[in-house]
């Protein structure tokens, strides 16, 4: 039962009259509460594979299913739907609402879906005290620090319960330290929640307590091996 599945993805960019294929009838299954590194060098493919995943952006080919539910028939609207309600994004910069505070920030997702302001409070409230903030809930970002707003947007992603979880780099702004402590952070929340992570990083040794790696090459999506 996978949380996340890639079946034979295409994706090309045409410029002129060259055509540069970036995946090429790619395979690639995450289950849930499996971690996984994305390692490649940059302009390997990493952000279209992300944004391929994340239903942001669409294959030229192939299929993506989302706990077991096809993507390929959904129009823009289902698929909208789709990512709101199974997949939570973290970026390298934390993309905060800066008028807002950290409650509110985790609480806006669930209000976009729908749910009453207590219920996402509630669920807000929680989610910032496992990622231990309980004592920063009404700070705004600016009030925060890298690590802190880090975590509140990790909080954020999974808001929602999202089957898959989709990081650009989230540590790629922090120092080692606080890198490591945002990463045990969200595998926590990882491992807690079940959600299925996929998470682009060029740091090593964070590739290394994940369950595996995988990386691009000739336009397919393999295993890699950390040494
Ligand atoms: P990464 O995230 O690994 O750096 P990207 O997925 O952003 O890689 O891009 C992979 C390759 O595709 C790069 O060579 C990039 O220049 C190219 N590319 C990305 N987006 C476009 C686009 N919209 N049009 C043409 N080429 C693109
Ligand atoms: P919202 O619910 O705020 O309208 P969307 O449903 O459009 O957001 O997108 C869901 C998630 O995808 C959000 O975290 C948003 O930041 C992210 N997102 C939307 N468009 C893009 C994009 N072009 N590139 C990267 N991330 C995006």
């Amino acid at each position: 039962n996978s949380s996340i599945r890639l079946a034979q993805v295409e994706r090309h960019y045409v410029q002129g009259e060259s055509r540069l294929t970036i995946l090429d009838h790619a395979d690639m299954e995450i289950r849930a509460g499996e971690m996984v590194a994305l390692v490649a060098p940059s302009g390997a493919g990493k952000s279209t594979l992300l944004h391929i995943a994340g239903l942001l952006e669409k294959p030229d080919g192939g299929d993506v299913f989302v706990n077991g539910t096809s993507c390929k028939g959904l129009d823009d609207a289902g698929r909208t739907d789709m990512r709101r309600s199974s997949i939570g994004f973290v970026y390298q910069f934390h993309h905060l609402l800066p008028e807002f505070s950290a409650l509110e920030n985790v609480m806006l997702p669930q209000m976009i879906r729908g749910l009453p302001r207590k219920v996402a409070a509630d669920r807000a409230r929680m989610l910032l005290e496992y990622m231990r903030l309980g004592q920063r809930v009404t700070h705004r970002p600016a009030e925060l620090s890298g690590g802190e707003q880090q975590r509140v947007a990790i909080a954020r992603a999974v808001a929602n319960n999202p089957y898959v979880l989709l990081a650009d780099e989230p540590t790629g702004n922090l120092d080692p330290l606080t890198s490591n402590y945002v990463f045990d952070a969200m595998t926590a929340l990882v491992r807690q929640s079940g959600v299925a992570a996929l998470i682009a990083t060029h740091n090593h040794d964070l590739a290394k307590r994940m369950d595996r790696a995988i990386t691009l090459r000739d336009g397919k999506i393999i295993d890699h091996v950390l040494v």
